[in-house]
């Protein structure tokens, strides 16, 4: 039977990387994305915001339809959010701890019971640096990550001998959208931190998602795996 993916924000970045991946592999993939097209001629799109949580029935029950069942989940969507602790709006700190934490979470309970069903699935998280080690200015952001980490390695242990795996996967800096914003001298400081001397491609990070993805990783659960070039 052909493997399964759901990859979230999978229009640009890490997300995208992760579905042309996959696909690649043989992997029959659906995208969830804000905005479609998705740029990816045998993705199965699906345009929806996850931050609006009260859509996460529809979205499980539309990925159900599409896939039949999931092999691969990738929580992949995400927003970052940069300002003092007590700077940030409520309405972007809503949004922020919806999209990056409550969604993960919820999308999973909603989709689990088909993993169970088969005794079978693989969940991956994509977590950050942030969420291991914190970060002044995103605090925010540093806790929807971390919580991450807490909800795979407490996951991991309950579905275990039902089947499933669960990960998560935390990036240093990428080279993507979220991350242009940081400017080219901020970059450059951060690329001097890192022992391999340049910053993350999003394939270098879907590649520890493939790899999470396939039997190769079969005794790996409940792991958070770090992919930062080894900073320093
Ligand atoms: P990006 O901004 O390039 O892409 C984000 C993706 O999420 C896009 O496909 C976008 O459409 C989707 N998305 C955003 N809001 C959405 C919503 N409300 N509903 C549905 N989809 C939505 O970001 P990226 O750099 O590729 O980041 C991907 C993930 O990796 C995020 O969770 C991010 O926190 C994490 N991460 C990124 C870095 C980095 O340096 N780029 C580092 C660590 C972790």
């Amino acid at each position: 039977m052909q493997k399964t993916a759901l990859v979230t924000g999978a229009s640009r970045g890490i997300g995208h990387a992760v579905a042309k991946l996959l696909l690649s592999e043989h992997y029959r993939v659906m995208g969830i994305s804000r905005t479609l097209p998705m740029n990816l001629p045998d993705l199965i799109p699906l345009s929806a915001d996850l931050s609006d949580l009260e859509q996460l029935p529809q979205v499980a029950d539309e990925v159900l339809n599409a896939l039949g069942h999931i092999d691969v989940l990738v929580h992949n969507a995400g927003i970052s959010c940069h300002g003092l602790f007590q700077e940030i709006p409520e309405k972007k700190l809503q949004k922020l701890y919806a999209l990056n934490l409550a969604a993960p979470i919820q999308l999973t309970r909603l989709l689990l019971p088909s993993m169970l069903q088969r005794h079978k699935g693989n969940i991956i998280c994509i977590s950050s640096i942030w969420g291991e080690t914190g970060a002044s200015c995103e605090v925010d952001y540093s806790v929807t990550k971390g919580g991450l980490i807490a909800f795979v390695k407490g996951l991991a242990k309950e579905v275990g001998l039902s089947g499933i795996r669960v990960n998560a996967v935390s990036p240093g800096t990428i080279c993507t959208d979220m991350t242009i914003p940081l400017g080219a001298e901020t970059l450059k400081t951060l690329t001097d931190e890192t022992a391999l001397g340049r910053l993350g491609t999003a394939m270098d990070v879907a590649q520890l998602v493939s790899f999470l993805a396939s039997d190769q990783s079969d005794y790996i659960t409940g792991q958070n795996i770090s992919i930062n070039g080894g900073v320093i």
